[in-house]
């Protein structure tokens, strides 16, 4: 279905990153695995992907610094071929109440969570224009639908990805290129893992479905999103949620 043309997926090493990477490449996709310093991680997804018959590289990559995210795009261009399919999945957490959240993790988790995809998009962008045709999802959340105790940063920065991709779904839609958000709710992976184990359970009361989602659970409708049976999609916010966030 993809074969022949090239994912970029950001936050790959690990998580939902590596399972939107591993159903991409099921799928036929040639995978550009970006990575933020987890190397052996990265390998291992690498090695994966590269069992199910396509090429995969790896580019260890800070998806918030402008220039860098230029040079990867460029790199990964001349390495795999023009990008068909961007997924700005790279994302991190700093927790706090807002009144002892510090400038730093305001700053941090918007530069990596929003600025990050707007570096890839802006990157990408022209690449997209002269093909004509084009996926594009950020992996936003329901705490950027919802908000979330603890989260001023991490759900403004999930918000934020929302306005961008109606943003730019709106820009490139004459050029049949798609742009839409996937807003995950409660999904098992190290950053879930990591959450006190009280505030987990408490999240896990309020799914209506009463359970966490898994990373293959996102990255189906992530690679549905990627598909020809997509074509007439953009601009959407869809949640994989359990119902949570109805
Ligand atoms: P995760 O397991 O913590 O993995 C995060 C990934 O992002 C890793 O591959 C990490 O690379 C990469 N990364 C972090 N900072 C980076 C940077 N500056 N530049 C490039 N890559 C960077 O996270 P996850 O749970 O899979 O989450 C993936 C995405 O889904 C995030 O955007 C998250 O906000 C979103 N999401 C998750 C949930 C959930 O319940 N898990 C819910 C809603 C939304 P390294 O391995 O090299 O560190």
């Amino acid at each position: 279905m993809l074969k022949g043309k090239v994912a970029l997926v950001s936050g790959a090493s690990r998580g939902i990153g590596r399972a939107i990477a591993l159903k991409l490449a099921e799928n036929g996709a040639d995978i550009a695995i970006i990575y933020g310093g987890n190397a052996s991680a990265a390998e291992e997804t690498r090695q994966m992907a590269e069992k199910l018959g396509v090429k995969a590289k790896c580019y260890l990559c800070d998806v918030s610094d402008f220039n860098k995210a230029a040079e990867l795009v460029k790199q990964v261009e001349s390495d795999l071929g023009l990008i068909f399919a961007l997924i700005n999945n790279a994302g991190i957490t700093r927790d706090k109440l807002t009144a002892r959240m510090g400038e730093d993790d305001f700053d941090r988790v918007i530069s990596v969570n929003l600025k990050g995809a707007f570096n890839l998009i802006r990157h990408t962008y022209g690449g997209f224009i002269r093909a004509r045709e084009g996926r594009i999802v950020n992996i936003s959340s329901v705490a950027g639908i919802m908000g979330n105790v603890g989260q001023a940063n991490y759900s403004a920065s999930k918000a934020g990805l929302i306005g961008i991709t109606k943003s730019v779904a709106k820009e490139l839609a004459g050029r049949g290129i798609t742009c839409n958000a996937v807003a995950p709710g409660l999904i098992k992976t190290d950053m879930t893992d990591s959450m006190p184990e009280a505030g987990r359970e408490a999240l896990m009361q309020a799914i209506p479905m009463k359970r966490a989602g898994l990373p293959e659970e996102v990255a189906d409708l992530v690679a549905f999103l990627c598909s020809e049976k997509a074509s007439y999609i953009t601009g959407t916010v869809i949640p994989v949620d359990g119902g949570l966030s109805m």
